[in-house]
């Protein structure tokens, strides 16, 4: 292939060439971005995954005025539906006027309760309303039996983002703790002004909350699905928690008539039992009202709006600024309406050759994993030939969902924004609960299509990459093959890596949560992980706070096997294709490595660095690339790594897993 043939793919304005890519090759990668973009005064991290996101939701806001103005979008029909929704939550000038009295109906209930059946009654009508609730409420599959869906019960209840936080002993957990209490103060100063017992209800509320998390599950035990698979007759329910009125919430709820449910945390209902039976009415009343102002803080007016984003947004995650509301709100319609806006986004921004294009890419993703399987030391050829009938029962989808979701039922109106809100989550609710029992539908998706990102799902057996994560600098039809390889290449490698990880690797070829490995290859498996595991406890992402690696094992299993597989996938390419040339001075190796990096460029605000080092799987950016990459003899080779850089390990210190 000439030279003069491919479009280069590298932005060296990316890079930091002070750096040496032999001792850090996420700063050599990605450290020019980072200089020349800092974070937006409305972001908690900025990054290419955010830019594209930005980017995205910029289109979506643009449909969103396009269709204010159509005047062929009749009533009734879904676009309707949307310019209604769009319109209430757009008209700030009414929801300050307003203040809260779109809460006066949620308030009476609250204040009707006068037993046990009453709070029955709250709890089941703010799950259904998608107001934060005492516990959560699901229909999914049953992880034993993937064709059944079955209602799950779990732990909930929090106003802060993870039970850690109630119960850390650290400085920085205290003042958290502090903080909270003064917001959830202010939030009763502001619904009622004459309020003088603001502080003690802070209090009590407070209180509550810390006795459910006390019997919370960590995340990192909430990563087991063995764990969480706790299928209980309702005769066991209710003697496990028997001060709940199972029957009356069932009915509540409309479940259909049910044999048995999964109970995640038992723990936590025992708890949640004894609290129903030991606190007073009144105080579940005050925690009640917490959970009705807390939850629709965003719908009233901007009093509230900017004391609910002084605390989750500024306390929490470093952020000075608050979003333009067009911003909030296109971001909130994608997650709620996200399949009739998807249906807009992707007629006009997604192009059709993306996909065949990346089908191929999928191809080459899944020819080389197979190879893989096939020639791992570690593994006996009877795990092997599960491993592979698990590897080829995974289904692709790509873009948009084929058949998009039906919303005849949904009704919004041009009357409240947080009624709107309401009736959106109620028809989502009875949507799911309505599963139970039938057929699952296996061409439902869990993102819009707009989405920056991309999911394995573990009991469907599924990879989807939205239409939204197509697209430069992750994806470009027009580029040198090495970058696509590198960028979503990995991610396409990380999504089928999900299914082999120390969570994925749970489940069978049919979706089922049951053991297909021997007992040696598991231990064998075991171990290798366990050096991953090890290499991220040493990562120090602030000053004395380092990375949990058994939260976020399954993520860096997926990035060592992602960045494994593209690469292998790449070859195979450049076996049918021919060999790459050089590029701008670099290897197609060097540019496959380069690229992947690009995924995490980003930078992030130290409260926000905070906050996801106890809530989310992922680790910062940096290691996600330089761990894994000082784990690869191929990335070695590309850069000439040897003993005595930094980025080196010793080949017996290295995880090698997939
Ligand atoms: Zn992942």
């Amino acid at each position: 292939m000439e030279k003069s043939e491919i479009k280069s793919g590298i932005d060296k304005s990316y890079l930091d060439p002070s750096v040496n890519p032999k001792d850090d090759f996420y700063e050599y990668a990605v450290g020019g971005w980072r200089k020349k973009n800092p974070i937006p005064k409305d972001e908690s991290s900025w990054g290419t995954f955010r830019i594209l996101g930005d980017k995205n939701r910029n289109e979506l806001h643009l449909l969103l005025e396009g269709l204010v103005q159509r005047k062929d979008v009749g009533g009734g029909s879904d676009l309707a539906k949307l310019r209604d929704f769009y319109l209430e939550a757009m008209d700030e000038k009414k929801l300050d006027k307003n203040g809260t009295l779109s809460l006066s109906e949620k308030i009476n209930l609250i204040s009707s309760i006068k037993d046990k059946k009453g709070l029955i009654k709250i709890i089941a009508d703010f799950q259904k309303n998608g107001l934060p609730s005492l516990w959560s409420v699901d229909a999914d599959q049953d992880l034993k039996d993937s064709t059944k869906v079955v209602l799950y019960l779990g732990q909930s209840g929090l106003g802060l983002p993870d039970r850690d936080y109630y119960l850390n002993k650290d400085k920085k957990s205290e003042e958290i703790r502090l903080k909270y209490q003064k917001y959830i103060e202010h939030i009763f100063t502001l619904f009622d002004s004459k309020n003088k017992h603001s502080k003690e209800f802070a209090k009590t509320i407070f209180d509550l909350e810390k006795r459910l998390a006390e019997k919370s599950m960590t995340r990192t035990e909430n990563r087991d699905p063995l764990k969480l698979y706790n299928k209980k007759s309702i005769k066991q329910l209710t003697s496990l928690a028997p001060e709940v009125m199972w029957q009356e919430y069932f009915d509540l709820v409309k479940t259909p008539s049910l044999q048995s449910v999964i109970v995640a945390q038992p723990k936590f209902f025992i708890r949640v039992s004894e609290m129903l039976d030991q606190v007073s009415l009144e105080n579940w009343k005050l925690y009640f009202t917490w959970k009705l102002l807390n939850g629709s803080a965003g719908f009233l007016n901007k009093e509230f709006v900017n004391e609910s984003f002084a605390f989750y947004g500024t306390t929490l995650s470093g952020i000075p600024e608050i979003k333009p509301r067009f911003k909030r709100v296109t971001s909130l319609l994608d997650g709620l309406l996200g399949e009739i806006l998807g249906k807009l986004y992707v007629e006009k921004y997604f192009s059709k050759t993306a996909k065949i294009k990346v089908n191929e890419l999928v191809d080459y993703l899944f020819k080389a994993y197979e190879k893989r399987i096939k020639s791992l030391d570690w593994m006996s050829p009877k795990t092997k030939k599960k491993a592979l009938l698990k590897l080829h029962a995974i289904v692709r989808k790509l873009g948009y969902p084929d058949k998009w979701q039906n919303y005849k039922k949904l009704v919004t109106l041009r009357d409240c924004y947080l009624e709107n809100y309401f009736r959106i989550a109620e028809f989502e609710f009875d949507k799911d609960i309505k599963k139970i029992g039938k057929p699952v539908d296996r061409a439902e998706w869990c993102m819009s299509a707009s989405t920056v990102n991309a999911y394995y799902h573990p009991t469907l057996l599924d990879i989807a990459f939205p239409a939204g994560i197509l697209q430069p600098p992750f994806f470009d039809e027009e580029v040198d093959p090495a970058i696509n390889f590198g960028s979503i290449g990995s991610v396409i490698g990380h999504e089928i890596t999900h299914g082999f990880d120390d969570e994925g690797g749970k489940f069978d070829a049919q979706g089922n949560l049951k053991n297909w490995w021997t007992p040696k290859d598991k231990k064998s498996f075991e171990k290798k992980t366990k050096v991953l595991e090890e290499q991220f406890n040493k990562c120090e992402a602030l000053p004395g706070k380092f990375v949990n690696g058994k939260l976020t094992l399954g993520e860096n299993v997926a990035d060592l096997g992602g960045a494994s597989i593209a690469y292998d996938a790449f070859q195979i390419y450049m076996k049918d294709h021919g060999r790459l040339p050089l590029i701008d001075g670099f290897t197609p190796e060097q540019r496959f490595f380069l690229s992947l990096a690009i995924f995490e460029a980003e930078n992030e605000r130290e409260e926000n660095l905070r906050q996801s080092l106890i809530t989310d799987p992922h680790s910062p950016g940096k290691f996600r690339i330089n761990i894994p990459l000082s784990n690869m003899e191929e990335f070695y080779a590309a850069f000439s790594i040897k003993e005595g850089d930094k980025m080196y390990r010793s080949s017996k210190d290295r995880a090698k897993i997939w």
